[in-house]
């Protein structure tokens, strides 16, 4: 039997089957009376839909009655469910015009393979990741190009900040929180007090925020650390993150987020004060040289990458040119 925590009158966790790290999706379904919403819908797996149906079950509904699909971004766990599910239900499905375009790109890529894309490869080599030594198949996710990832490209409508969705009896408002996504959005109920956070702020993981060829020039850790200070403005009694168990004080987590990144970007910002250094060679000793998946070693490459040209915003590094590579030093 699944199992279905009805967190608050009406709303209820739904924990989803992923097959890897983080190994459950929590999605949340809104008892709107009249009509039913679902934000977030896990991967589009066999084991992740027949949980759902489950769930709903225990709830006494189907897939089918659902009135409505909102995402807080395109990530699989997130929205890779949303095709079959609107194809099934007919549910208005929205998302943020940034995440949607994102979700048609990830589509598109996975009918292609990373030497299909010179534009990727320069950026790789510009920061210093030997990308030569790793086999193109390692550079992208499993699910890439499965139906696994099933995403809704062409929505009913874009979300935007500050909009609210009226559905039967509830409100339930968008604030975009741009970071680790550029159109990542949380649901905010501000009768209920509950803030749907999606990946913006998890109890116990720090979400993955990076800079990658679609956002060049772009300062996705500042944008992410100002939605930190933007979501602690609003009033909550219970924030229902999208891994790990429901929490209370926003606030404080927001808090401890922001310092974590203040902390690593002072370590990333200390190795390049006698030499500057690619984000690459930066990354290898904050994260350890150890055989990692090359995954993970990009993520981790991109992740120092966002850090060093938050510093460079903010005026605590700069950037200039070694060997047709990009390197950083701390001022
Ligand atoms: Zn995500």
């Amino acid at each position: 039997m699944a199992k279905v925590v009805e967190v608050n009158p009406g709303i209820y966790e739904l924990f989803l089957p992923l097959p890897m790290r983080p190994t459950i999706i929590n999605v949340y379904l809104i008892d709107c009376h009249g009509a039913w919403a679902l934000v977030d819908t896990g991967m589009n797996s066999p084991e992740s839909i027949a949980a759902l149906e489950e769930s709903l079950a225990e709830v006494g509904i189907k897939v089918e009655d659902l009135d409505a699909i909102i995402a807080t971004h395109h990530h699989i766990d997130h929205f890779g469910a949303s095709g079959e599910i609107r194809r099934r239900s007919h549910a208005t499905t929205h998302i943020h015009r940034l995440e949607a375009e994102r979700a048609g790109r990830m589509v598109e890529f996975g009918r292609m393979s990373m030497t299909d894309r010179p534009e990727s490869r320069a950026f790789f080599q510009s920061h210093g990741f030997p990308i030569e030594q790793f086999a193109p198949a390692g550079m992208r996710p499993a699910w890439m190009g499965t139906s696994m990832y099933g995403p809704v490209t062409n929505p009913d409508k874009y979300i935007n900040d500050g909009d609210v969705i009226k559905i039967g009896d509830r409100e339930l408002e968008v604030i975009w929180t741009p970071g680790h996504s550029p159109g990542h959005n949380v649901i905010y109920l501000r009768k209920e007090k509950v803030m749907i956070v999606g990946d913006h702020l998890l109890p116990k993981i720090t979400p993955h925020v990076g800079i990658y060829p679609d956002n060049v020039g772009g300062n996705p850790l500042g944008d992410f650390i100002n939605s930190q200070l933007k979501v602690q403005k609003f009033d909550v009694e219970l924030v229902l993150p999208a891994h790990g168990g429901v929490y209370h004080d926003h606030q404080h987590r927001a808090n401890q987020l922001i310092e974590h990144h203040r902390y690593r970007e002072a370590e990333m910002l200390d190795l390049t004060r006698k030499h500057p250094q690619t984000a690459y060679e930066v990354a290898q000793q904050v994260f350890g040289g150890e055989e990692r998946p090359i995954f993970h070693v990009m993520a981790a490459t991109f992740e120092t990458l966002a850090h060093l040209e938050l510093a460079c915003f903010e005026g605590r590094a700069r950037k200039s040119e070694r060997d047709d590579r990009i390197v950083f030093q701390a001022l």
